[in-house]
Protein backbone atom coordinates (compact mmCIF):
# COMPACT_ATOMS: atom_id res chain seq x y z
CA UNK A 1 0.00 0.00 0.00
CA UNK A 2 1.22 3.39 -0.83
CA UNK A 3 0.57 5.93 1.89
CA UNK A 4 2.22 9.56 1.08
CA UNK A 5 2.11 10.64 5.03
CA UNK A 6 2.10 9.69 8.37
CA UNK A 7 0.89 11.16 11.50
CA UNK A 8 2.05 9.47 14.81
CA UNK A 9 0.13 10.89 17.89
CA UNK A 10 2.75 10.18 21.08
CA UNK A 11 6.05 10.02 21.27
CA UNK A 12 6.64 7.37 23.67
CA UNK A 13 8.31 4.05 23.05
CA UNK A 14 5.43 2.70 20.98
CA UNK A 15 5.35 5.76 18.44
CA UNK A 16 9.25 6.38 17.69
CA UNK A 17 9.62 2.95 17.21
CA UNK A 18 6.68 2.58 14.87
CA UNK A 19 7.59 5.87 13.10
CA UNK A 20 10.72 4.84 12.52
CA UNK A 21 9.70 1.35 11.09
CA UNK A 22 6.87 2.78 9.17
CA UNK A 23 9.25 5.36 7.56
CA UNK A 24 11.77 2.71 6.18
CA UNK A 25 8.68 1.07 5.07
CA UNK A 26 7.50 3.60 3.57
CA UNK A 27 10.71 6.58 2.04
CA UNK A 28 8.59 8.42 0.10
CA UNK A 29 5.96 9.03 2.83
CA UNK A 30 6.10 12.21 5.32
CA UNK A 31 6.48 10.50 8.79
CA UNK A 32 5.23 13.08 11.31
CA UNK A 33 5.75 12.25 15.56
CA UNK A 34 3.48 14.93 17.92
CA UNK A 35 4.89 14.67 21.28
CA UNK A 36 3.53 17.70 23.82
CA UNK A 37 6.63 17.01 26.13
CA UNK A 38 9.95 18.07 25.91
CA UNK A 39 12.89 15.64 24.13
CA UNK A 40 14.63 15.11 27.39
CA UNK A 41 11.71 14.96 29.86
CA UNK A 42 9.29 12.07 30.55
CA UNK A 43 7.76 10.33 33.47
CA UNK A 44 8.78 7.29 35.38
CA UNK A 45 12.32 5.75 35.68
CA UNK A 46 13.69 3.03 34.62
CA UNK A 47 11.83 -0.27 32.82
CA UNK A 48 12.73 -3.23 32.38
CA UNK A 49 12.97 -5.14 29.07
CA UNK A 50 12.23 -9.32 29.44
CA UNK A 51 14.54 -11.52 26.50
CA UNK A 52 11.82 -12.25 24.29
CA UNK A 53 11.17 -8.28 23.63
CA UNK A 54 15.33 -8.34 22.46
CA UNK A 55 14.86 -10.98 20.05
CA UNK A 56 11.59 -10.13 18.45
CA UNK A 57 13.22 -6.07 18.12
CA UNK A 58 16.18 -8.16 17.30
CA UNK A 59 14.62 -9.27 13.82
CA UNK A 60 12.32 -6.66 13.28
CA UNK A 61 15.50 -3.50 13.45
CA UNK A 62 18.86 -4.80 14.58
CA UNK A 63 20.62 -1.14 14.82
CA UNK A 64 18.02 0.42 17.24
CA UNK A 65 18.15 -2.79 19.59
CA UNK A 66 21.86 -2.75 19.58
CA UNK A 67 21.69 0.55 20.97
CA UNK A 68 19.29 -0.03 23.14
CA UNK A 69 21.63 -2.73 24.71
CA UNK A 70 24.09 -0.72 24.71
CA UNK A 71 22.77 1.73 27.00
CA UNK A 72 20.24 -0.79 29.08
CA UNK A 73 21.86 -2.11 32.73
CA UNK A 74 21.94 -6.06 33.50
CA UNK A 75 21.22 -7.56 36.72
CA UNK A 76 19.81 -10.45 38.34
CA UNK A 77 16.90 -10.91 40.96
CA UNK A 78 16.69 -11.50 44.07
CA UNK A 79 13.45 -11.34 47.05
CA UNK A 80 14.48 -10.39 50.47
CA UNK A 81 12.36 -10.74 53.69
CA UNK A 82 13.49 -9.94 56.60
CA UNK A 83 16.62 -11.23 56.88
CA UNK A 84 16.14 -14.01 54.35
CA UNK A 85 17.57 -13.41 50.97
CA UNK A 86 17.45 -15.39 47.75
CA UNK A 87 19.21 -14.83 44.85
CA UNK A 88 18.30 -16.11 40.73
CA UNK A 89 20.97 -15.94 38.70
CA UNK A 90 19.33 -14.68 35.55
CA UNK A 91 21.28 -13.34 32.60
CA UNK A 92 18.58 -12.12 30.38
CA UNK A 93 17.37 -9.36 32.42
CA UNK A 94 17.62 -5.43 31.02
CA UNK A 95 16.23 -2.34 32.17
CA UNK A 96 16.82 1.14 30.79
CA UNK A 97 16.01 4.33 31.69
CA UNK A 98 12.90 5.79 30.42
CA UNK A 99 14.29 9.09 29.13
CA UNK A 100 17.71 7.13 28.23
CA UNK A 101 15.47 4.73 25.73
CA UNK A 102 13.86 7.96 24.44
CA UNK A 103 16.64 9.50 23.66
CA UNK A 104 17.82 6.51 21.63
CA UNK A 105 14.69 5.53 20.15
CA UNK A 106 13.66 9.75 19.01
CA UNK A 107 17.32 8.96 17.48
CA UNK A 108 16.76 6.55 15.69
CA UNK A 109 13.59 7.89 14.13
CA UNK A 110 15.57 11.13 13.27
CA UNK A 111 18.19 9.24 11.17
CA UNK A 112 15.52 6.76 8.83
CA UNK A 113 14.07 10.30 8.23
CA UNK A 114 10.87 11.03 11.23
CA UNK A 115 10.66 14.51 11.92
CA UNK A 116 9.85 15.20 15.19
CA UNK A 117 7.63 17.96 16.92
CA UNK A 118 7.69 18.36 20.88
CA UNK A 119 6.36 20.95 23.09
CA UNK A 120 2.69 20.52 21.58
CA UNK A 121 -0.38 18.62 22.44
CA UNK A 122 -1.99 17.30 19.15
CA UNK A 123 -5.24 15.22 18.43
CA UNK A 124 -6.34 13.28 15.28
CA UNK A 125 -8.43 15.99 14.28
CA UNK A 126 -5.50 18.68 13.96
CA UNK A 127 -3.76 16.33 11.73
CA UNK A 128 -3.88 15.69 8.08
CA UNK A 129 -2.64 12.34 7.02
CA UNK A 130 -3.30 9.22 4.99
CA UNK A 131 -2.81 7.32 8.32
CA UNK A 132 -2.79 8.26 12.20
CA UNK A 133 -0.87 5.96 14.25
CA UNK A 134 -2.30 6.93 17.71
CA UNK A 135 0.34 5.99 20.55
CA UNK A 136 -0.94 8.35 23.00
CA UNK A 137 -0.73 6.41 25.92
CA UNK A 138 -2.91 5.17 28.85
CA UNK A 139 -4.82 8.36 28.70
CA UNK A 140 -5.08 8.40 25.24
CA UNK A 141 -7.46 11.46 24.51
CA UNK A 142 -7.99 9.61 21.05
CA UNK A 143 -9.23 6.55 22.87
CA UNK A 144 -11.91 8.72 25.05
CA UNK A 145 -12.81 11.21 22.30
CA UNK A 146 -13.86 8.03 20.11
CA UNK A 147 -15.12 5.74 22.80
CA UNK A 148 -17.58 4.54 20.73
CA UNK A 149 -15.74 3.29 17.99
CA UNK A 150 -13.05 1.45 20.10
CA UNK A 151 -15.22 0.56 22.58
CA UNK A 152 -12.81 1.25 25.77
CA UNK A 153 -12.92 -0.82 28.95
CA UNK A 154 -10.87 0.21 31.83
CA UNK A 155 -10.86 -1.76 35.19
CA UNK A 156 -8.62 -0.28 38.18
CA UNK A 157 -6.50 -1.99 40.63
CA UNK A 158 -7.20 -2.63 43.92
CA UNK A 159 -3.69 -1.61 45.13
CA UNK A 160 -2.06 1.66 45.32
CA UNK A 161 1.51 1.87 43.87
CA UNK A 162 4.36 4.90 43.76
CA UNK A 163 7.05 4.97 40.83
CA UNK A 164 10.20 6.35 42.67
CA UNK A 165 13.60 5.97 41.94
CA UNK A 166 17.17 6.39 43.85
CA UNK A 167 20.48 7.58 42.92
CA UNK A 168 22.81 4.28 42.96
CA UNK A 169 22.63 1.30 41.41
CA UNK A 170 21.36 -1.79 43.69
CA UNK A 171 23.53 -5.19 43.12
CA UNK A 172 20.85 -6.76 41.68
CA UNK A 173 16.79 -6.23 41.40
CA UNK A 174 15.22 -7.17 44.50
CA UNK A 175 11.48 -7.98 45.67
CA UNK A 176 11.30 -6.70 48.98
CA UNK A 177 8.33 -5.81 51.60
CA UNK A 178 8.99 -3.19 54.73
CA UNK A 179 6.18 -3.29 57.35
CA UNK A 180 5.52 -0.33 59.83
CA UNK A 181 3.16 0.89 62.05
CA UNK A 182 0.50 1.32 59.05
CA UNK A 183 1.01 -1.93 57.17
CA UNK A 184 3.42 -3.74 54.58
CA UNK A 185 4.82 -1.70 51.79
CA UNK A 186 6.42 -4.03 49.00
CA UNK A 187 9.34 -2.45 46.73
CA UNK A 188 9.93 -3.78 43.53
CA UNK A 189 13.30 -2.39 42.50
CA UNK A 190 15.93 -2.80 39.92
CA UNK A 191 19.54 -1.13 39.06
CA UNK A 192 18.72 0.78 35.46
CA UNK A 193 21.74 2.62 35.01
CA UNK A 194 25.02 2.90 37.16
CA UNK A 195 23.66 5.24 39.00
CA UNK A 196 20.45 4.94 39.42
CA UNK A 197 17.40 1.81 40.35
CA UNK A 198 13.84 2.38 40.17
CA UNK A 199 12.19 1.59 43.25
CA UNK A 200 8.41 0.43 42.75
CA UNK A 201 6.57 0.42 46.03
CA UNK A 202 2.90 -0.59 46.36
CA UNK A 203 0.64 -1.06 49.20
CA UNK A 204 -2.89 -1.78 50.09
CA UNK A 205 -5.48 0.77 50.48
CA UNK A 206 -6.41 0.05 53.95
CA UNK A 207 -2.33 0.67 55.21
CA UNK A 208 -2.54 3.82 52.20
CA UNK A 209 -4.96 5.86 54.49
CA UNK A 210 -3.48 4.43 57.75
CA UNK A 211 -0.15 6.20 56.78
CA UNK A 212 -2.13 9.04 55.92
CA UNK A 213 -1.43 8.98 52.57
CA UNK A 214 -4.73 9.90 51.02
CA UNK A 215 -3.93 13.18 52.25
CA UNK A 216 -0.57 13.38 50.74
CA UNK A 217 -1.94 12.15 48.02
CA UNK A 218 -4.59 15.17 47.54
CA UNK A 219 -2.03 17.88 48.81
CA UNK A 220 0.68 17.34 46.03
CA UNK A 221 -0.15 19.80 43.10
CA UNK A 222 -0.21 18.18 39.48
CA UNK A 223 2.84 17.67 38.42
CA UNK A 224 4.72 17.45 41.55
CA UNK A 225 5.93 14.57 43.73
CA UNK A 226 4.50 13.36 47.30
CA UNK A 227 7.60 14.25 49.23
CA UNK A 228 5.79 13.42 52.27
CA UNK A 229 4.88 9.41 51.08
CA UNK A 230 8.83 9.87 49.88
CA UNK A 231 10.57 10.86 52.73
CA UNK A 232 8.26 7.79 55.28
CA UNK A 233 9.10 5.86 52.60
CA UNK A 234 13.16 6.21 52.47
CA UNK A 235 12.23 5.64 56.24
CA UNK A 236 10.76 2.46 56.14
CA UNK A 237 12.95 1.22 53.41
CA UNK A 238 16.31 1.99 54.54
CA UNK A 239 17.63 -1.42 54.03
CA UNK A 240 17.81 -1.62 50.70
CA UNK A 241 18.31 1.99 50.03
CA UNK A 242 21.22 1.62 51.91
CA UNK A 243 21.20 5.22 53.12
CA UNK A 244 20.26 6.80 49.79
CA UNK A 245 17.40 8.60 49.05
CA UNK A 246 14.40 8.39 46.93
CA UNK A 247 13.52 10.52 44.47
CA UNK A 248 10.23 11.36 42.74
CA UNK A 249 9.65 12.35 38.90
CA UNK A 250 5.79 13.21 39.32
CA UNK A 251 5.53 10.84 41.80
CA UNK A 252 2.16 10.10 43.14
CA UNK A 253 0.15 6.98 44.42
CA UNK A 254 -1.92 5.42 42.03
CA UNK A 255 -3.86 2.80 41.16
CA UNK A 256 -3.11 0.44 38.18
CA UNK A 257 -5.28 0.75 35.11
CA UNK A 258 -5.99 -1.92 32.41
CA UNK A 259 -7.34 -0.89 29.44
CA UNK A 260 -9.16 -3.42 26.88
CA UNK A 261 -10.61 -1.92 23.89
CA UNK A 262 -12.91 -4.04 21.40
CA UNK A 263 -11.61 -2.56 18.89
CA UNK A 264 -8.47 -0.91 17.68
CA UNK A 265 -9.20 1.13 14.49
CA UNK A 266 -11.55 3.26 12.83
CA UNK A 267 -11.22 5.40 9.19
CA UNK A 268 -7.95 5.93 9.19
CA UNK A 269 -6.67 5.90 12.64
CA UNK A 270 -5.10 2.92 14.66
CA UNK A 271 -4.37 2.51 18.15
CA UNK A 272 -1.08 1.58 19.56
CA UNK A 273 0.58 0.34 22.69
CA UNK A 274 -0.75 1.76 26.03
CA UNK A 275 -3.76 3.11 23.78
CA UNK A 276 -4.86 0.65 22.84
CA UNK A 277 -4.19 -2.28 25.87
CA UNK A 278 -2.31 -1.93 29.59
CA UNK A 279 -0.80 -4.79 31.30
CA UNK A 280 0.84 -4.18 34.82
CA UNK A 281 3.92 -3.56 35.68
CA UNK A 282 4.69 -6.92 37.82
CA UNK A 283 4.99 -8.25 34.56
CA UNK A 284 7.23 -5.37 32.76
CA UNK A 285 6.19 -5.62 29.34
CA UNK A 286 4.17 -2.81 28.84
CA UNK A 287 7.43 -1.34 26.71
CA UNK A 288 7.95 -4.31 25.05
CA UNK A 289 3.94 -4.75 23.75
CA UNK A 290 3.67 -1.50 22.46
CA UNK A 291 7.01 -2.13 20.35
CA UNK A 292 5.67 -5.50 19.45
CA UNK A 293 2.74 -3.04 18.10
CA UNK A 294 4.74 -1.68 16.01
CA UNK A 295 6.48 -4.30 14.10
CA UNK A 296 3.29 -6.04 13.51
CA UNK A 297 1.45 -2.60 12.20
CA UNK A 298 4.44 -1.97 9.90
CA UNK A 299 4.11 -5.61 8.51
CA UNK A 300 0.15 -5.56 8.09
CA UNK A 301 0.27 -2.28 6.63
CA UNK A 302 3.31 -3.59 4.02
CA UNK A 303 1.17 -6.85 3.13
CA UNK A 304 -1.95 -5.46 2.48
CA UNK A 305 -3.76 -3.27 -0.25
CA UNK A 306 -5.84 -0.66 1.80
CA UNK A 307 -5.96 0.85 5.10
CA UNK A 308 -9.47 -1.62 6.75
CA UNK A 309 -7.52 -4.91 5.42
CA UNK A 310 -4.26 -4.10 6.83
CA UNK A 311 -5.78 -2.68 10.32
CA UNK A 312 -7.58 -6.36 10.57
CA UNK A 313 -4.39 -8.22 9.64
CA UNK A 314 -2.90 -6.43 12.47
CA UNK A 315 -5.86 -6.67 14.78
CA UNK A 316 -5.82 -10.49 14.22
CA UNK A 317 -2.42 -10.90 15.15
CA UNK A 318 -1.78 -9.06 18.11
CA UNK A 319 -5.25 -8.89 20.01
CA UNK A 320 -4.92 -12.56 20.97
CA UNK A 321 -0.88 -12.13 21.90
CA UNK A 322 -1.86 -8.91 24.26
CA UNK A 323 -5.23 -10.59 25.90
CA UNK A 324 -2.41 -13.84 26.87
CA UNK A 325 -0.34 -11.30 28.36
CA UNK A 326 -2.80 -9.13 29.97
CA UNK A 327 -4.51 -12.41 31.58
CA UNK A 328 -0.63 -13.17 32.73
CA UNK A 329 -0.90 -9.72 33.88
CA UNK A 330 -4.20 -9.32 35.63
CA UNK A 331 -2.63 -12.70 37.68
CA UNK A 332 0.84 -11.39 38.90
CA UNK A 333 -1.74 -8.26 39.70
CA UNK A 334 -3.63 -10.34 42.37
CA UNK A 335 -1.06 -11.93 43.47
CA UNK A 336 1.23 -9.30 44.23
CA UNK A 337 -1.45 -7.63 46.03
CA UNK A 338 -1.79 -10.54 48.17
CA UNK A 339 2.23 -10.59 48.90
CA UNK A 340 1.96 -9.35 52.64
CA UNK A 341 -0.46 -12.48 53.39
CA UNK A 342 2.46 -15.25 52.52
CA UNK A 343 5.28 -13.25 54.10
CA UNK A 344 5.61 -16.22 56.29
CA UNK A 345 6.56 -18.51 53.77
CA UNK A 346 10.28 -19.43 53.52
CA UNK A 347 12.10 -16.77 51.36
CA UNK A 348 13.01 -19.66 48.59
CA UNK A 349 9.35 -21.42 48.62
CA UNK A 350 7.96 -17.63 48.56
CA UNK A 351 10.42 -16.99 45.21
CA UNK A 352 8.48 -20.98 43.82
CA UNK A 353 5.51 -19.08 44.52
CA UNK A 354 6.57 -15.85 42.46
CA UNK A 355 8.04 -17.44 39.43
CA UNK A 356 4.53 -19.67 39.51
CA UNK A 357 2.50 -17.38 40.32
CA UNK A 358 0.44 -16.65 36.54
CA UNK A 359 0.89 -20.35 35.33
CA UNK A 360 3.51 -19.11 32.50
CA UNK A 361 6.00 -20.77 34.08
CA UNK A 362 6.40 -24.75 35.60
CA UNK A 363 7.91 -25.78 38.70
CA UNK A 364 10.16 -28.13 36.83
CA UNK A 365 10.92 -25.72 34.26
CA UNK A 366 11.99 -23.00 37.21
CA UNK A 367 14.34 -25.74 38.47
CA UNK A 368 15.88 -26.55 35.79
CA UNK A 369 16.72 -22.78 35.78
CA UNK A 370 17.70 -21.88 39.44
CA UNK A 371 17.98 -25.92 40.45
CA UNK A 372 19.69 -24.68 43.75
CA UNK A 373 16.35 -22.23 44.56
CA UNK A 374 13.86 -24.47 44.32
CA UNK A 375 15.37 -27.42 46.09
CA UNK A 376 15.67 -25.08 49.60
CA UNK A 377 12.26 -23.99 48.58
CA UNK A 378 10.57 -27.58 47.71
CA UNK A 379 12.82 -28.59 51.12
CA UNK A 380 11.07 -26.14 53.16
CA UNK A 381 7.60 -27.78 51.45
CA UNK A 382 8.08 -31.12 52.67
CA UNK A 383 9.83 -30.26 56.07
CA UNK A 384 13.17 -32.67 54.35
CA UNK A 385 16.93 -32.18 53.90
CA UNK A 386 17.72 -30.97 50.69
CA UNK A 387 19.40 -34.03 49.63
CA UNK A 388 16.11 -36.17 49.71
CA UNK A 389 15.09 -33.51 47.15
CA UNK A 390 15.11 -35.02 43.62
CA UNK A 391 16.06 -33.43 40.16
CA UNK A 392 13.89 -31.66 38.23
CA UNK A 393 12.64 -34.40 36.16
CA UNK A 394 11.02 -36.24 39.06
CA UNK A 395 9.80 -33.41 41.02
CA UNK A 396 6.11 -33.26 40.36
CA UNK A 397 5.74 -36.73 41.40
CA UNK A 398 7.79 -36.54 44.70
CA UNK A 399 6.06 -33.20 45.47
CA UNK A 400 2.59 -35.10 45.56
CA UNK A 401 4.04 -38.06 47.38
CA UNK A 402 5.20 -35.50 50.25
CA UNK A 403 2.38 -36.16 53.51
CA UNK A 404 0.78 -33.03 54.81
CA UNK A 405 -2.12 -32.61 57.55
CA UNK A 406 -1.64 -36.25 58.67
CA UNK A 407 -2.28 -37.43 54.97
CA UNK A 408 0.44 -39.54 53.16
CA UNK A 409 0.43 -37.40 50.43
CA UNK A 410 -1.29 -34.56 48.36
CA UNK A 411 -3.48 -36.43 46.56
CA UNK A 412 -7.26 -36.33 47.65
CA UNK A 413 -8.66 -39.36 48.53
CA UNK A 414 -12.56 -38.79 46.87
CA UNK A 415 -14.34 -39.82 50.26
CA UNK A 416 -13.16 -36.61 51.75
CA UNK A 417 -15.49 -35.02 49.15
CA UNK A 418 -18.73 -36.21 51.02
CA UNK A 419 -17.52 -36.40 54.47
CA UNK A 420 -19.18 -34.50 57.04
CA UNK A 421 -17.04 -30.97 57.61
CA UNK A 422 -16.46 -31.22 53.96
CA UNK A 423 -18.16 -28.12 51.66
CA UNK A 424 -17.87 -27.95 48.20
CA UNK A 425 -18.12 -24.83 46.07
CA UNK A 426 -18.12 -23.93 42.88
CA UNK A 427 -15.82 -21.40 41.71
CA UNK A 428 -16.80 -19.35 38.75
CA UNK A 429 -15.83 -15.68 39.22
CA UNK A 430 -12.07 -14.80 38.88
CA UNK A 431 -10.17 -14.76 42.24
CA UNK A 432 -9.76 -11.40 42.81
CA UNK A 433 -13.87 -10.26 42.02
CA UNK A 434 -16.70 -8.80 44.27
CA UNK A 435 -18.55 -12.01 44.37
CA UNK A 436 -14.86 -13.52 45.78
CA UNK A 437 -14.87 -11.22 48.27
CA UNK A 438 -18.63 -11.63 49.49
CA UNK A 439 -17.95 -15.78 49.37
CA UNK A 440 -14.37 -15.04 51.39
CA UNK A 441 -16.59 -12.64 54.05
CA UNK A 442 -19.25 -15.43 54.76
CA UNK A 443 -17.00 -18.67 54.70
CA UNK A 444 -19.45 -21.40 56.47
CA UNK A 445 -17.52 -22.98 59.37
CA UNK A 446 -16.19 -25.93 57.27
CA UNK A 447 -12.81 -28.61 58.50
CA UNK A 448 -12.37 -28.96 54.44
CA UNK A 449 -13.73 -27.30 51.27
CA UNK A 450 -13.43 -28.77 47.66
CA UNK A 451 -13.00 -26.28 44.82
CA UNK A 452 -14.74 -27.71 42.18
CA UNK A 453 -15.94 -25.63 38.32
CA UNK A 454 -15.08 -25.45 34.77
CA UNK A 455 -12.04 -27.98 33.65
CA UNK A 456 -10.28 -24.77 31.30
CA UNK A 457 -6.42 -23.74 32.12
CA UNK A 458 -7.61 -20.06 33.67
CA UNK A 459 -10.74 -21.80 35.05
CA UNK A 460 -8.32 -24.38 37.32
CA UNK A 461 -5.71 -21.60 38.04
CA UNK A 462 -8.96 -19.42 39.43
CA UNK A 463 -9.63 -22.38 41.55
CA UNK A 464 -6.04 -22.43 42.93
CA UNK A 465 -5.77 -18.70 43.47
CA UNK A 466 -9.55 -18.84 45.51
CA UNK A 467 -8.10 -21.90 47.57
CA UNK A 468 -5.23 -19.97 48.27
CA UNK A 469 -7.10 -16.62 49.68
CA UNK A 470 -9.52 -19.70 51.54
CA UNK A 471 -6.75 -21.22 53.05
CA UNK A 472 -5.82 -17.90 54.42
CA UNK A 473 -8.99 -16.68 55.55
CA UNK A 474 -10.29 -19.66 57.20
CA UNK A 475 -7.23 -22.46 57.85
CA UNK A 476 -9.54 -25.39 56.73
CA UNK A 477 -8.12 -27.61 54.59
CA UNK A 478 -8.44 -26.85 50.62
CA UNK A 479 -8.93 -29.54 48.23
CA UNK A 480 -8.86 -28.69 44.67
CA UNK A 481 -10.28 -30.21 41.10
CA UNK A 482 -7.27 -29.80 38.64
CA UNK A 483 -7.96 -31.75 35.38
CA UNK A 484 -5.08 -34.19 34.75
CA UNK A 485 -3.58 -32.42 31.64
CA UNK A 486 -2.87 -29.38 34.16
CA UNK A 487 -0.87 -31.56 36.41
CA UNK A 488 1.88 -29.41 36.79
CA UNK A 489 0.01 -26.21 37.95
CA UNK A 490 -1.59 -28.26 40.88
CA UNK A 491 1.54 -29.43 41.85
CA UNK A 492 2.91 -25.65 41.45
CA UNK A 493 -0.03 -24.37 43.61
CA UNK A 494 0.98 -27.43 46.07
CA UNK A 495 4.11 -26.44 46.65
CA UNK A 496 3.39 -22.89 47.00
CA UNK A 497 0.96 -23.18 49.51
CA UNK A 498 -2.12 -22.15 47.72
CA UNK A 499 -3.53 -25.26 48.28
CA UNK A 500 -3.62 -28.67 50.43
CA UNK A 501 -4.85 -31.38 48.42
CA UNK A 502 -5.47 -31.75 44.42
CA UNK A 503 -7.92 -34.09 43.14
CA UNK A 504 -6.88 -34.66 39.55
CA UNK A 505 -9.84 -35.27 37.50
CA UNK A 506 -9.76 -36.68 33.60
C1 LIG B 1 4.72 2.03 37.25
C2 LIG B 1 4.98 1.49 35.90
C3 LIG B 1 6.08 0.68 35.67
C4 LIG B 1 6.32 0.16 34.41
N1 LIG B 1 7.38 -0.65 34.22
C5 LIG B 1 7.57 -1.20 33.01
C6 LIG B 1 8.65 -2.08 32.78
O1 LIG B 1 9.43 -2.40 33.68
N2 LIG B 1 8.80 -2.61 31.54
C7 LIG B 1 7.95 -2.29 30.53
O2 LIG B 1 8.12 -2.80 29.42
N3 LIG B 1 6.93 -1.45 30.71
C8 LIG B 1 6.72 -0.90 31.93
N4 LIG B 1 5.68 -0.05 32.12
C9 LIG B 1 4.76 0.24 31.01
C10 LIG B 1 5.32 1.23 30.02
O3 LIG B 1 5.73 2.42 30.66
C11 LIG B 1 4.26 1.55 28.99
O4 LIG B 1 3.56 0.40 28.63
C12 LIG B 1 4.90 2.14 27.74
O5 LIG B 1 5.48 3.37 28.05
C13 LIG B 1 3.87 2.30 26.64
O6 LIG B 1 4.42 3.01 25.58
P1 LIG B 1 3.50 3.95 24.67
O7 LIG B 1 4.42 4.52 23.66
O8 LIG B 1 2.32 3.18 24.24
O9 LIG B 1 2.94 5.06 25.65
P2 LIG B 1 3.70 6.16 26.51
O10 LIG B 1 5.06 5.71 26.87
O11 LIG B 1 2.79 6.53 27.61
O12 LIG B 1 3.86 7.38 25.53
C14 LIG B 1 2.77 8.16 25.12
C15 LIG B 1 3.30 9.52 24.76
O13 LIG B 1 2.27 10.26 24.14
C16 LIG B 1 2.35 11.60 24.54
N5 LIG B 1 1.03 12.19 24.32
C17 LIG B 1 -0.15 11.83 24.89
N6 LIG B 1 -1.15 12.55 24.39
C18 LIG B 1 -0.61 13.39 23.47
C19 LIG B 1 -1.14 14.36 22.61
N7 LIG B 1 -2.45 14.63 22.59
N8 LIG B 1 -0.30 15.04 21.80
C20 LIG B 1 1.03 14.79 21.80
N9 LIG B 1 1.59 13.86 22.62
C21 LIG B 1 0.78 13.16 23.42
C22 LIG B 1 2.77 11.50 25.99
O14 LIG B 1 3.38 12.70 26.45
C23 LIG B 1 3.74 10.33 25.95
O15 LIG B 1 5.07 10.76 25.76
C24 LIG B 1 5.43 0.48 33.36
C25 LIG B 1 4.34 1.32 33.58
C26 LIG B 1 4.10 1.81 34.84
C27 LIG B 1 2.91 2.70 35.07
Amino acid sequence: MRLASIAVLGGGPGGLYAARLLKISNPDARVTVYEQGDPDKTFGFGVGLASRTQRNLRLADEDSLEAIVAESHPHEMSMKVGDSHVRLAHGELLAIGRATLLSVLQRFAKDAGVELKFGKRVTFEDVNADLIVAADGINSATRTEMAHEFGPHVTQGEGLYLWCGTDFALESAVFTPATTEHGTFVAHAYPYTDDGSTFLIETDEQTWRRAGFDVSTKETPFGESDQTSLDYLREAFADPLQGHRLIGNRTKWTQFRTVRCDSWHTRNIVLLGDAAHTAHYSIGSGTKLAMEDAIVLDRALAENDDLDSAFAAYEEARMPAVAHLQAIAERSMAWWDMFPERMNLPVEQLMIAYMTRAGKVSLERFAESAGEVVKAGAAAYAGCALDEVPPPANLNEWALGRPSAGRSGRIADTSLRDADGTTTLEITDRPWSADVSRLLADLPASSTFWLTGADDRESTLDRLDVAERIRIRSGAVVVVDVPEQFRSDGVAGAVSERVDLISFTS
